[in-house]
């Protein structure tokens, strides 16, 4: 049985992925210090005899006892909210944290998997954005705490890879959604859909006309997976290229969940990319994969989940969704 670490695995992309790799088969190490996580998402895999949990901190030295065959580094927050308020140890987890794991693949010998972001193309000058692109990222601003840990995981993931031979594989994400989305985590599809289900007006920032590309989880996932069974070292895209404005999107959430509250604007936060498109040729090349679910039919996908929350959860104040208040 392939044994395999995934770090943030209490998150919303860690804990889908937790259930995709015990789907495969595998012995599943999630490990988790649950800063932005919830211990709900990966509730239902506890009683399971190949998966077990490890509350820990991966910006501290990490060990494990016995041999492991892959490693998918996922810890870190990010949403924009999240890593505002808790800077440093967003710096901390992509710089010591991804020190810390790639260290532990060449200790045991297993292949790992790094999450970098879309992000790492900043506020970017070229449309769509292909993984030959450098980006346009200031190193100094509020979002840089983010931007330049992913891309210094980047970089000593390559170094690895380079200087040691480790065996290495890094996606960059574009804007996932879907179910285990903390509501009030600030990124735009829990918060048009927690709006909407507590009756209060969605807030649009600037004047809407910045885009974004929104790929649904299970799309995510497949590609993944397929990445990292890939022998394919550089980094790749991983996003649906579907792009819509954000005025748009509001327009269509408000649409689907048939609310009749209103789109109020607030001010455009700094440094908000204005517009974001993944380029996927190269995943439909190596990983023959795209994506297969249209944004309409995965928001309702999405829309169910959030509706089956309970009202104190859609309000924030439910005991899981505090961590980082
Ligand atoms: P999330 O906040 O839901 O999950 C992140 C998880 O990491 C949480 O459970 C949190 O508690 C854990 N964590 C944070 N710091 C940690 C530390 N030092 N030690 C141990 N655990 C720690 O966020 P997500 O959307 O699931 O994102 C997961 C990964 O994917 C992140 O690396 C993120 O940068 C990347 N990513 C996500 C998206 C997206 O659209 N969801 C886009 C680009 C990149
Ligand atoms: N956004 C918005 N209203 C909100 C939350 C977000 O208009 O209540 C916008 C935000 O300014 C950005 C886009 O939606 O342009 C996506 O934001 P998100 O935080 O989801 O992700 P990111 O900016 O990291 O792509």
């Amino acid at each position: 049985m392939k044994k395999t670490l995934i770090t943030g695995a209490a998150g919303f992309l860690g804990s889908h992925l937790c259930d995709r790799f015990i789907a495969e088969g595998h012995h599943v190490i999630a490990m988790d210090n649950l800063i932005t996580g919830d211990l709900k998402n990966i509730e239902h895999l506890f009683p399971l005899e190949n998966f077990e949990f490890h509350h820990h901190d991966v910006s501290t030295f990490v060990h494990l006892g016995g041999e492991l065959d892959y490693i998918l580094h996922f810890a870190s927050p990010a949403s924009p909210i999240d890593y505002l308020k808790i800077p440093i140890e967003t710096l901390k987890v992509g710089s010591l944290g991804t020190l810390n794991l790639l260290g532990l693949a060449k200790e045991k010998k297993a292949r790992i998997l790094v999450a970098s972001t879309s992000e790492v193309y900043g506020d970017p000058l070229v449309h769509p954005q292909n993984e030959d692109y450098y980006g346009n990222v200031s190193p100094i601003g509020p979002r840089g705490v983010y931007d330049e840990a992913k891309r210094f995981m980047e970089s000593i993931t390559m170094a690895y890879h380079r200087h040691h031979g480790l065996d290495t594989r890094i996606v960059r994400i574009f804007n996932t959604y879907g179910s285990r989305m903390r509501l009030n985590d600030g990124r735009v599809v829990p918060a048009f859909m927690g709006q909407a289900l507590r009756g209060e007006d969605l807030t649009v920032f600037g004047d809407g006309s910045q885009t974004r590309s929104f790929t649904y989880i299970d799309d995510q996932i497949e590609g993944i997976y397929r990445l990292l069974m890939s022998d394919y070292v550089e980094p790749i895209n991983i996003g649906n290229p579907d792009e819509t404005t954000i005025l748009e999107f509001a327009q269509e959430i408000i649409k689907l969940t048939g609310t009749d509250q209103k789109i109020v604007y607030r001010p455009l936060p700094q440094d908000d990319p204005l517009q974001r498109q993944p380029d996927i040729s190269r995943a439909k090349e190596v990983l023959g994969w795209e994506p297969q679910v249209h944004r309409s039919e995965g928001l309702k996908k999405a829309y169910d989940y959030f509706k089956s929350l309970s009202p104190e959860e859609l309000s924030g104040n439910h005991r899981n969704f505090s961590a980082i208040k």
